[in-house]
């Protein structure tokens, strides 16, 4: 029988998350290995598409709305999906791995009785079984997970797994889905920016990532010329962020954000485990180490194996140059 796959987009104010745009790349994919139909599902308070759904390829797009579903709320959007799941029964429920799925999926499988693959980087299906490849021990290995019984699975997917411009453009239509009385356990009074200089490094295009070969805070300064330079944000590994030389909204890594730029440079960073978790996402990785034998190098495309406090302000002048 045909599979159904189901991709819960997350969306505010009518934006699409960067990673629900991943999300559907992952649900076709899913849908076209398995011979099946992928659909995304949206949830909101007016029943509104978000952003440009109706323009993937998929199935239909289904719409969960009513008042209560405004605000994000784990018992509200539990209310309205668990009851739709039953209802309709798709095999699989995709959702882009963010701080919202991981606070809501979880209680959602409970609620449902499904199974849950929490933070899935690829699959391989072989006949319609599908297993799962996630990472385990902040990143160090990597498990392969399959799901034994039948029933729904909801997975998880973690940014970068599946590259967003790699989703298939098409035409779809919307059709409601039925949302019983929700009840709302939260009552969201305001969201505030955490920060003056919060930045949202998951939607960045160009990164530069800060490591601790820098040297100091006081050295920072080229390198954050190099980023101004190329239109890009300034991250960090953990080292640099508990030393106090950046904010902690820029570290990257498995115990900061997960991010997945078109460029990557890496400037400083020897590439531990924990830093790679977080950034090897990225389409294209740039590093620059005095050490030719430091792990970015294994996930690098091009690499420049020299001091940085030599090459990045050899870097600017050129691009300073080109920009007069
Ligand atoms: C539970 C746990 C969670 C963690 N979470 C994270 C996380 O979220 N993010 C994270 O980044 N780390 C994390 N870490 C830490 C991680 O293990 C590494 O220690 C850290 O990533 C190393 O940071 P770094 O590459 O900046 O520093 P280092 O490993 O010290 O590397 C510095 C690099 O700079 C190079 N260098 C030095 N001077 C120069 C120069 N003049 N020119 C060019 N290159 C130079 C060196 O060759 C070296 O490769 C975590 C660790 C644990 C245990």
């Amino acid at each position: 029988m045909s599979k159904k796959i189901w991709i819960v987009l997350q969306q505010r104010e009518g934006k699409l998350h960067r990673m629900s745009r991943e999300a559907i790349a992952a649900g076709q994919q899913l849908a076209s290995a398995l011979g099946g139909t992928a659909s995304a599902v949206l949830l909101s308070s007016d029943g509104a598409v978000a952003g440009d759904v109706l323009a993937y390829q998929l199935d239909e797009v289904l719409t969960a709305s009513d008042a209560a579903l405004a605000d994000y709320t784990p018992g509200g959007y539990v209310g309205a999906l668990g009851p739709a799941i039953g209802a309709e029964a798709p095999d699989y429920v995709l959702f882009p791995h963010t701080y919202q799925s991981v606070d809501y999926v979880p209680r959602l499988a409970q609620e449902t009785g499904a199974a849950l693959v929490p933070e899935a980087v690829s699959f391989e299906v072989s006949g319609e079984e599908v297993i799962w490849k996630r990472p385990v021990l902040t990143g160090k290995l990597q498990a392969r997970v399959r799901v034994k019984g039948g029933g729904t699975v909801l997975a998880t997917i973690q940014s970068g797994a599946f590259p967003a411009d790699s989703a298939a453009a098409g035409s779809t239509q919307a059709r409601s889905l039925t949302v019983g009385e929700l009840v709302v356990d939260r009552e969201i009074l305001g969201v505030e920016q955490a920060g003056e200089d919060e930045v949202d490094l998951t939607k960045a295009d160009i990164i530069v990532g800060v490591g601790r070969g820098v040297g100091g805070p006081e050295k920072l300064g080229p390198v954050e010329e190099l980023a101004r330079l190329i239109g890009g944000d300034i991250g960090a590994s953990r080292p640099v962020i508990d030393n106090g030389w950046l904010p902690r909204d820029r570290q990257i890594g498995s115990s900061g954000q997960t991010v997945a730029p078109k460029l990557y440079l890496a400037v400083g960073i020897s590439g531990a485990i924990q830093h790679q978790v977080g950034m090897k996402g990225s389409s294209c990785v740039v590093a620059i180490n005095k050490d030719k034998t430091a792990p970015i190098f294994n996930i690098a495309k091009y690499g420049v194996i020299g001091d940085l406090h030599e090459i990045v302000p050899a870097i600017n002048e050129v691009l300073a140059e080109s920009q007069d």
